[in-house]
């Protein structure tokens, strides 16, 4: 979902960077595996602490919320292309998406892009 909001902007200049180049990387279709904990988007938050995420619950609630919602397992493999159909689909397109992440700090950005028609 966040990826889906994306404008460049992050927990620090290092998190930033590296949400682009996962965000190109993805551009390619690679197979992933879908998580609900640290994930490779995680790896440069400085907020993940000796692999721990400090907002962890809150983190792993969305997570779970989302798999849920797209009918998919944790630690399912599935096409990049694939998994963002399924979120478009069950969740941004039917405005569903603050059912999730109501609480998250960077909602003023993901509402302000969905007003817009920008994700
Ligand atoms: S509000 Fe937060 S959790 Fe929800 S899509 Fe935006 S960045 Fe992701």
């Amino acid at each position: 979902m966040c990826l889906s909001f994306f404008e460049g902007k992050g927990y620090s200049d290092t998190f930033t960077r590296h949400m682009g180049q996962v965000q190109k990387m993805l551009e390619a279709n690679p197979g992933i595996t879908v998580a609900a904990q640290s994930d490779m988007i995680c790896e440069k938050c400085p907020n993940l602490k000796e692999g721990q995420c400090l907002s962890a619950g809150k983190v792993r609630s969305y997570d779970k919320e989302v798999l849920a919602r797209c009918n998919l397992q944790e630690n399912q493999e599935i096409s990049w292309k694939e998994f963002h159909r399924l979120v478009e689909e069950n969740i941004l397109s039917k405005g569903k998406r603050k059912e999730i992440c109501r609480d998250c700090q960077w909602e003023e950005i993901c509402s302000r892009r969905e007003n817009q028609g920008k994700k």
